[in-house]
């Protein structure tokens, strides 16, 4: 006979879960979600809690929403997948527009894959294959610069351009080479600047290594404004565009990755736009189906697309898919996601909730164990510190952050923490009430933990 498990036996016994220690899974408590509705999550056992980081940066108008619920019944009756290895499909065609339209200017083309490790992937072969494939003889240009504390994703090829050691270094033998440019961490700056004496030393040294090693160099590889899993930092204002013009000034592609910053989280529709930036690729996945369903999009320019346009025989084929790639479902529900953008005029009404949580945030600098407050529209990151003054870091052991996440947890929400950082990423329909009280419960959870 065999022995009927609860839920959480039976996850217990065969799941293994992501980006977790499994002893201390199994040997404690575990929450299991049943439903959402709103900016809430409901677990088996009725209880309910604000969904804090938006299910790891993704929803953006609450749970069932309506309008996205019905989008994918609505393509659940036509067809849920079809290939588009030698078929084209309706959502994905009609997509692709919406997304070359929404945009910065010259990314004309969408590439679709599955998740935002995948869209990267793209990025990285597109930027090695178009040098190899264009007339000039720039056949060496087979490395990219990438940021310390850069996080693009989790295949082997988005870890090489990673830059967070605690997830990446046992990989180093895996993955191939990238030049480190610094990272613009202001509060603790590499080059010993002060915050608000800022030289731009990470540029300058940005642009050491591109004069250096341009003629290697296919593409920067970087996260337009937050460097998000490597801990919610935030670069100066005219980091980007600076970039931006060094790539243009040493020929080398500027590969910007939106997966995190992209559909709204930075306070506009796309982080580039802050600084009137266009890269020449673009990678896009988590909020693009408002956190629905696993699409991802890698979008470039005519150029790029030009370098691999010819006769088959040419042999310049971007040989590159996924059996999901441009699935109906996910794309009917990413249409119907940027729809509601408009409709409801997301990103106007967000200035005045980022406001808001500016305002709530002054109110933590005053605690002891705060060192630094980081915000990009409702990306904020709050770094706890052991000594304020000395910038003393809590040992990692202490794991003061998960701490924090646990208290809050007790409190009605759910937040997860990146080392020392605690993180707040509230999708977007979030109601000013509920934005307050979601920053109360942060707050009162920082104070349990830290006085
Ligand atoms: C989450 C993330 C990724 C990886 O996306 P997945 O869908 O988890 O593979 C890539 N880049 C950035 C900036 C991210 O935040």
């Amino acid at each position: 006979m065999i022995e009927e498990l609860s839920l959480l036996e039976k996850n217990k016994k065969y799941v293994w879960q992501p980006f977790t220690q499994m002893k201390e899974w199994v040997e404690n408590e575990q929450l299991i979600i049943e439903r959402g509705e709103g900016v809430k999550l409901y677990d088996t056992e009725g209880n309910s809690y604000y969904d804090g980081v938006s299910s790891i940066w993704l929803n953006v108008h609450g749970h069932q929403k309506k309008e996205l619920n019905d989008a994918i019944k609505e393509q659940l009756e036509k067809i849920s997948h079809t290939t588009m290895l030698g078929l084209a499909n309706v959502p994905a065609t009609e997509l692709a527009e919406k997304l070359v339209q929404i945009t910065p200017g010259g990314l004309n083309k969408v590439f679709y894959s599955d998740s935002g490790s995948t869209a990267v992937e793209i990025g990285l072969k597109m930027a090695f294959q178009y040098w190899q494939q264009i007339d000039e003889d720039c056949g060496s240009k087979d490395k990219f610069i990438t940021l310390k504390n850069a996080y693009h994703g989790d295949t082997v090829g988005s870890v090489s351009v990673g830059g967070v050691d605690l997830f990446h270094k046992i990989y180093r033998p895996l993955l191939f080479d990238s030049l480190k440019a610094p990272s613009p961490y202001c509060y603790r700056c590499s080059f010993g600047e002060e915050e608000g004496k800022c030289n731009f030393s990470c540029i300058k040294e940005l642009e050491r290594m591109m004069k250096d090693h341009h003629r290697e160099i296919a593409a920067l590889v970087i996260e337009p404004l937050v460097q998000g899993a490597g801990g919610m930092i935030t670069a100066p204002k005219g980091y980007l565009s600076k970039a931006r013009e060094l790539c243009d000034k040493y020929n080398i592609l500027m590969l910007t990755d939106e997966v995190a910053v992209g559909f709204g989280r930075t306070g506009k529709m796309f982080a580039c736009e802050h600084e009137g930036v266009s890269p020449d690729i673009m990678t896009v996945a988590k909020g693009i189906s408002g956190g629905y369903l696993p699409i991802s999009a890698t979008l470039t320019t005519d150029e790029i697309y030009n370098a691999f346009y010819d006769d088959y025989a040419s042999q310049k084929t971007f040989f590159h898919g996924h059996s999901f790639t441009g699935n109906p479902l996910a794309a009917a529900v990413s249409l119907a996601n940027i729809d509601l953008f408009e409709k409801e005029e997301i990103i106007k009404k967000l200035q005045d909730k980022i406001k808001l949580a500016q305002n709530k945030l002054e109110s933590f600098k005053e605690l002891k164990h705060v060192g630094d407050i980081r915000q990009q529209g409702l990306m904020v990151g709050i770094e706890l510190v052991k000594d304020k003054k000395s910038k003393e870091e809590y040992p990692w052991e202490q794991r003061k952050g998960v701490k924090v996440c646990m208290v809050a947890r007790e409190k009605g929400m759910i937040i997860r923490p990146l080392g020392n950082v605690v993180v707040f990423m509230p999708p977007l329909c979030s109601t000013k009430e509920e934005l307050t009280e979601m920053l109360e419960i942060i707050y009162e959870s920082i104070v349990e933990v830290t006085e």
